[in-house]
């Protein structure tokens, strides 16, 4: 069976019929949260029936934290009292985490003898009721509510955004949609140091540019951010870096994921961003959202204003770069900065520098992307993006914005592998010590090429027009090539510069 990480796992089955010992082949034991265990944490022993209900109220509790964080949970009692299996699947449900329940359908017979070989065997009478109740627990859930109901078996463990993978890679065999590619480059914390880093950094992105992604993006970041790294790992400043990558590359559109408006005063921008165009023969992207890391702020000495006023000034950077850019020399009156004349030379190659605006905040956010962006960046599982992409829709409506001029782009990390060891091996090299094996895998949509051009084809339906992967593990052209596969099941990039739609 294939189970996803993370979800919660709840055994159902009588005494006797092999819970424990399936639970115990197929977890570790810090993702199996037990009554037995727990009974004998709370009182004298697994067999102390007075600790029962104090071992089901700390189950609880540990199970609610346990899902906070995300973590694969196996449950395993007996699980025959529905109240209980509802309080499961609606905890579940709560924190959008699946609710799966594993059946264990001994025969009757089975479960007896089993029991009576144990060291203190279940009272005949007590076995005797579960199994009477047995049949009608076991036809009765499929109606619960689980995600998924299956007989016991072996367990694969599947990051959750693969676990339909197999049936939508059929798809886009059978019936192709197009996605179009990006690479996002988070990391130069590279093996030999900064003294390799722009050889490595240019055949990563001659390789990106041959594997058919249409586009390469940077971070806006002053210190690497905790999400990806430590503080003191060597991040190159954004703007540089695809200055140098405007030298050796010859197709690829280059563009900053996304550009903190409080780094640089907006006509300041223009200009790095028109340099850029001219200097790639115009392949400049222009991204930009509000900067949420305070701590490179302070470090750097650049003031970190209210989130209030720092949408403000995505406004109006919005609003003034296209008059930096355009005809004439406009003056602009805007929330946070006046211009007496919006003058920038060189103007950029393009005739419209396309405007990405980064970030998923449902009222303001994706009201400034219908009202003034080419596109918007998105991040989430498939179900997530056709949300966002439906109050986008509905902001442009409501603006009078025709939504098929906005490019839907998603960021998402890929550790991509040839097959299952190749994954694993992968995964134990890169996750960090703290994080368990089937956490960085479900974290890094860990998967082998069918597994994510399946993932990618669920994106693709939701409405994505391009996906913007970030390569776990990034340290050369290895990753990409493994990953031109996966493009190439898409259309395979078509030399254009992409992501404008
Ligand atoms: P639980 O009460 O459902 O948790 O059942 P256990 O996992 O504790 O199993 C009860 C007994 O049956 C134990 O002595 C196990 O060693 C034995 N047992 C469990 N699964 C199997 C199995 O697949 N085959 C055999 N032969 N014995 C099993
Ligand atoms: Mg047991």
């Amino acid at each position: 069976m294939r189970l996803p990480v993370p979800a919660v796992v709840v055994l159902v089955g009588p005494s006797g019929s092999g819970k424990s010992t399936w639970a115990a082949r197929h977890f570790r034991p810090e993702q199996i949260v037990s009554a037995d265990r727990l009974r004998a944490l709370v009182g004298e022993g697994e067999h102390d029936q007075r600790a029962g209900k104090d071992a089901f109220d700390v189950l609880g509790l540990i199970l609610e934290r346990r899902l906070r964080r995300r973590l694969l949970t196996v449950i395993d009692t007996l699980a025959l009292d529905a109240a209980q299996r509802q309080r499961h699947v609606e905890l579940a449900r709560r924190h959008g985490l699946p609710c799966i329940a594993v059946v264990f359908d001994a025969e009757a017979r089975v479960c007896r003898a089993r029991n009576r070989t144990r060291a203190r065997p279940v009272p005949d009478d007590v076995i005797g009721a579960q199994l009477r109740r047995w049949p009608e627990v076991r036809d009765g859930l499929g109606d619960e509510g689980f995600d998924a109901v299956h007989p016991v078996d072996t367990v694969e463990l599947v990051p959750l955004a693969l676990l339909d993978a197999p049936e939508l890679a059929a798809r886009q065999r059978s019936d192709p949609l197009t996605l179009d590619f990006g690479l996002h480059v988070n990391a130069f914390n590279w093996p030999d140091g900064s003294a390799a880093t722009a050889a490595r950094l240019a055949a990563i992105a001659v390789a990106a540019e041959d594997a058919g992604f249409t586009s390469l993006w940077v971070m806006d970041h002053l210190l690497q951010i905790p999400q990806v790294g430590r503080e003191w790992d060597d991040l190159l400043e954004a703007y540089t870096t695809l200055g140098f990558l405007a030298g050796r590359t010859e197709r690829i559109r280059l563009g900053v994921l996304v550009t903190a408006v409080t780094f640089r005063p907006l006509g300041v921008l223009a200009n790095v961003v028109a340099t850029l165009d001219v200097l790639s023969g115009g392949r400049a992207a222009c991204g930009l959202g509000l900067g949420w890391f305070e701590r490179e702020h302070r470090v750097a000495g650049v003031p970190f204003p209210s989130v209030a006023h720092r949408y403000a000034r995505l406004e109006d950077a919005l609003r003034v770069l296209p008059l930096y850019w355009g005809p004439g020399s406009p003056a602009f009156e805007g929330r946070t900065v006046t211009v007496p004349a919006a003058v920038c030379y060189p103007r950029p190659l393009q005739e419209h520098v396309p405007l990405l605006v980064g970030g998923s905040g449902e009222r303001s956010t994706l009201r400034l992307v219908a009202r003034h962006a080419d596109a918007c960046n998105l991040f989430g599982d498939a179900e997530t993006v056709r949300h966002k992409i439906s109050v986008l829709h509905q902001h442009c409506a409501d603006a009078g914005r025709d939504p098929s001029q906005i490019t839907v782009t998603q960021l998402s990390t890929v550790l991509i592998g040839r097959d299952r060891d190749g994954l694993a091996a992968a995964v134990d090299r890169l996750r960090p010590p703290s994080v368990s094996p089937e956490t960085f895998a479900a974290a890094v949509n860990a998967g082998t090429t069918e597994d994510h051009i399946g993932r990618f084809r669920g994106l693709a339906e939701a409405g994505v027009h391009t996906a913007i992967v970030s390569l776990a593990g990034l340290d050369g052209p290895a990753p990409i090539e493994r990953f031109a596969p996966v493009i190439e099941a898409f259309g395979g990039g078509d030399g254009s510069p992409g992501f404008t739609g």
